[in-house]
């Protein structure tokens, strides 16, 4: 883990190969991995250069999988670096992040509201109406085949 005067020269470094928009946001240029998240290679190590780059400003340990690096909600830039759009999160907060801002089932077909939601024995929710209706399709199927 670089400590953070070397992290102020690989940002130096790092800048070289991004572009820095108007408002600010530090787009890298170099190689990206299937979520758009840019990878930097620091000592022959590969590193998520946003997560990198959160770990060295707020003295973070890149290794610890307790958190993850999220973009603020606005900074649209998956490749974007800069710190300040960024932030620690948990997997679980990126989840609930997502299941707050539902307002239909995945299907699209029931409102995404109690009591149309149900939770799982592992805290997963799930659509009430979609679980009914698979129940009785798969309850059809088999009386087809039977
Ligand atoms: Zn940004
Ligand atoms: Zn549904």
């Amino acid at each position: 883990m670089p400590n953070y005067v070397a992290g102020v020269e690989l940002f130096n470094k790092f800048k070289n190969y991004s572009i820095i928009t108007e408002d600010n946001h530090w787009l890298w240029r170099g190689h990206l991995d299937n979520g758009g998240h840019g990878k930097v290679k620091v000592n022959r190590r590969e590193f998520s250069i946003h997560r990198l780059a959160l770990c060295i400003t707020n003295n973070l340990d890149y290794d610890d999988k307790s958190f993850q690096v999220n973009h603020k909600r606005e900074c649209k830039f998956p490749n974007c670096w800069n710190p300040e759009h960024l932030y620690k999160g948990t997997h679980k907060q990126n989840q609930e992040d997502r299941v707050s801002s539902m307002t239909h089932c995945k299907r699209g077909l029931h409102i995404w509201k109690e009591p149309n939601i149900g939770v799982r024995k592992d805290g997963r929710r799930y659509c009430r109406p979609c679980a009914n209706i698979q129940v009785k399709n798969s309850y059809k199927r088999r009386m087809k085949n039977a």
